[in-house]
């Protein structure tokens, strides 16, 4: 049986050369994931989308299952975890990528450039220009994130140096 904290020994190589590990409450599965009662039925833990990951943000989690861990890099839903998966854990039926998962990003308030220290990594990070900001006095300028356009990709969340970045579900959503 695999235990709790095998998940930290799956780090990858990219993690320990950065030397750094972003602190992810939120439990998120593969993109495509059914929903979890459905998807702990489903899934055999075979490993297949975890090897098929690309971009290495998936990794064995809590009882075994596939986690998400956006510690170096984001999800691009290339679609090879999908591909790999043929349990049905993982076809959730969504008509976009944008889709394929709930949670979004949001900036928080220890943002090094809401508090004058320029920094852009987060916008500069994002494909699809979810973030902007908007200059305000002494060196200080808000980023604003736009939630319609966040796909919740994880990439700002791995790039942010001052960990600002957090993702969560929206209520309404
Ligand atoms: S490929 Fe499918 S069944 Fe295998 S671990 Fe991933 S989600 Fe679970
Ligand atoms: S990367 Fe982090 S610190 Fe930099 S602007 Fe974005 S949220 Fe702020
Ligand atoms: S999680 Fe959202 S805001 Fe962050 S890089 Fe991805 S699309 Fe942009």
């Amino acid at each position: 049986m695999f235990e709790a904290d095998d998940a930290k020994t799956t780090l990858n190589r990219r993690q320990l050369l950065r030397g750094q590990f972003h602190q992810q409450p939120l439990l998120i599965r593969p993109p495509w994931a059914r929903p979890e009662d459905e998807f702990v039925q489903l899934c055999t833990r075979c490993d297949a989308c975890i090897k098929a990951c690309w971009d290495e943000i998936l990794t064995r989690g809590s009882g075994g299952f596939p986690e998400i861990r956006f510690h170096s890099s984001g999800c691009d839903f290339c679609g090879d975890c999908l591909k790999a998966c043929d349990t049905g854990a993982l076809n959730a039926p969504v008509p976009a990528p944008s889709l394929a998962w709930r949670h979004r990003a949001s900036i928080e308030s220890s943002c090094l450039s809401l508090n004058g220290i320029v920094c852009r990594s987060c916008g500069d990070a994002c494909d699809t220009e979810a973030i902007s900001f908007k200059l305000q006095t002494r060196g200080r300028a808000t980023p604003l994130l736009d939630t319609e356009r966040c796909n919740g990709c994880g990439e700002c969340f791995a790039v942010c140096p001052n960990d600002s970045i957090s993702l969560a579900i929206p209520e309404a959503n």
